[in-house]
C-alpha cells in the first residue's frame, strides 16, 4: 500500500463556454430501463468481480422558456423490445442482455401532464436500441432529430435493409432532421458543436467514436453552468475518472460503499484500497480505470476506437469544470443524488450533486482486505 501522497491537479484547459444569459430548463428522466450485460462487452479490463453491468437510461426533457419548444433527448429501451428488429432482438439474447422496461418515456411525460404534442423533437444521441425508444408513441408533429451520418448508415430500416436496427415504426410519418456535419460550426472543449436554438442556451456536440453520428447535449442551466448529456462516451465512471484534472483524492467521505454491508454510512473510505484494483497501480490516482474493451478479433462495441477515446479524453476536460454536470445516459451511479423528472435539474450546482456522485463508481468493486 502507497503511503498517502500529495497529488498534483494538472490544470484543465479552457473549454471555452460561450456566454449567453439564456437558459433552458433540464429534467433528466429516468426512463425505467434496466440493462444486466457482460462487463466485458464495454469495459476492459475486469477489475474486482464485477462481471456483470448494471445500466439505467436517462433520457433528458429539454425546455426553451422563450420559445416554449420542447424537445427529449434520447428515449431509453422501448419498453416492448422485443418488438425491436428481430436480428437486434437475436443479438442482445444471444449477448445475454436481461432488459426491463416498465414504462415508456411518452407514458413518463404524460402521467405528469406534459402533453406529447408539445414536443417538437426527439434527439437522438445515437441510434442504438437502448436510446431510441419508440417514436411513433409520439404524434406525427413531434420531428426526430439525428447526427450526421446516420440515415445513409441504417435507412432503409429493417426488414428491408437488413443490416439496419431500425424499423419502419420508428420514423414513419415524421419529419426526420440529420444534422449534417458542417452545422457544427462552433467549438466548445475540443467538441464540435452547433446552438441549437440560435440563442446560446442548448448545444449539440459532435462527439464521435461510439457510433456513427453519435452526439451529445450540452444545456445551460444557469447563466454560468451547464449539464453535458454524455449519452454513450462513456458506460461507467471508471472509463472518465480520475484524471490529470480530477485526481482521486487521499479519502472519500461518505463511504463509496457507505449503503452496503460493508462500509457504514459515516465511514470514510482511504483511496489507497483502489491502488491494487487499478491496471496500472502506480497511476491509480490520475488515470481512468477503464478502457474501452478491444476483443482479440479487433472488434469493440465503439465503431472506432480511436475517435472513442479522444472523446473520453475531451469529456474528461468538461468533467474538470466545477460548472459542468455530466450525465452519461447509463450513468446508474447517479441514481439517489440527483432529482429526475418531474423535478427539475437545474440547480444541480446547489444540490452539490457532482460532489456526490463523483466517485460513486467506485462502490460497484468488492473492495479487498477491507479494513479501515
Ligand atoms: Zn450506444
Amino acid at each position: 500500500m502507497a503511503t498517502a501522497i500529495h497529488i498534483e491537479r494538472v490544470p484543465p484547459p479552457d473549454l471555452h463556454l460561450p456566454l449567453s444569459p439564456n437558459t433552458v430548463n433540464v429534467r433528466i428522466i429516468d426512463t425505467t430501463t434496466s440493462m444486466l450485460c457482460k462487463a466485458d462487452y464495454f469495459l476492459s479490463p475486469t477489475i474486482g468481480n464485477l462481471h456483470e453491468l448494471y445500466c439505467n437510461a436517462f433520457a433528458f426533457l429539454v425546455e426553451n422558456p422563450r420559445t416554449g419548444q420542447k424537445l427529449v433527448f434520447d428515449l431509453g429501451v422501448r419498453k416492448d423490445w422485443e418488438n425491436l428488429a428481430t436480428p437486434m432482438v437475436e443479438r442482445l439474447l444471444a449477448q445475454g442482455f436481461r432488459i426491463n422496461v416498465e414504462k415508456g418515456v411518452s407514458e413518463i411525460l404524460q402521467e405528469e401532464h406534459v402533453a406529447l404534442e408539445d414536443i417538437d423533437a426527439i434527439i437522438w444521441s445515437h441510434w442504438h436500441f437502448d436510446h431510441i425508444g419508440d417514436p411513433s408513441t409520439f404524434p406525427e408533429t413531434t420531428s426526430l432529430v439525428v447526427g450526421p451520418g446516420t440515415l445513409a448508415a441504417k435507412l432503409p430500416p429493417w426488414p428491408e435493409n437488413l443490416a439496419s436496427t431500425l424499423t419502419a415504426s420508428d420514423i414513419r410519418g415524421r419529419e426526420v432532421r440529420e444534422i449534417s456535419s458542417a452545422e457544427f460550426t462552433l467549438k466548445i472543449g475540443r467538441f464540435r458543436a452547433l446552438d441549437y436554438f440560435n440563442d446560446g442556451s442548448f448545444y449539440l456536440l459532435d462527439v464521435p467514436g461510439h457510433a456513427i453520428g453519435h452526439i451529445c447535449g450540452l444545456a445551460r442551466t444557469t447563466e454560468n453552468s451547464f449539464i453535458l448529456m454524455g449519452a454513450d462516451t462513456c458506460h461507467h465512471g471508471g472509463q472518465y475518472r480520475p484524471s490529470p484534472y480530477v485526481p482521486l483524492p487521499e479519502s472519500i467521505k461518505p463511504h463509496p460503499r457507505g449503503d452496503s454491508v460493508t462500509a457504514g454510512p459515516n465511514e470514510t473510505c482511504p483511496c489507497s484500497i483502489f491502488e491494487e484494483l487499478h491496471p496500472n497501480p502506480a497511476e491509480y490516482r490520475t488515470q481512468q480505470f477503464y478502457s474501452i474493451r478491444v476483443r482479440e478479433d479487433g472488434g469493440s462495441v465503439a465503431f472506432n476506437v480511436q475517435d472513442a477515446k479522444d472523446s473520453i479524453a475531451g469529456l474528461q476536460e468538461f468533467d474538470a469544470a466545477d460548472n459542468v454536470l455530466v450525465v452519461c445516459a447509463h450513468d446508474a451511479s447517479l441514481k439517489g443524488i440527483i432529482d429526475v423528472f418531474p423535478q427539475y435539474a437545474n440547480a444541480w450546482k446547489d444540490g452539490e450533486w457532482k460532489e456526490k456522485g463523483r466517485w460513486r463508481f467506485l462502490g460497484d468493486w468488492e473492495i479487498p482486505d477491507h479494513k479501515v
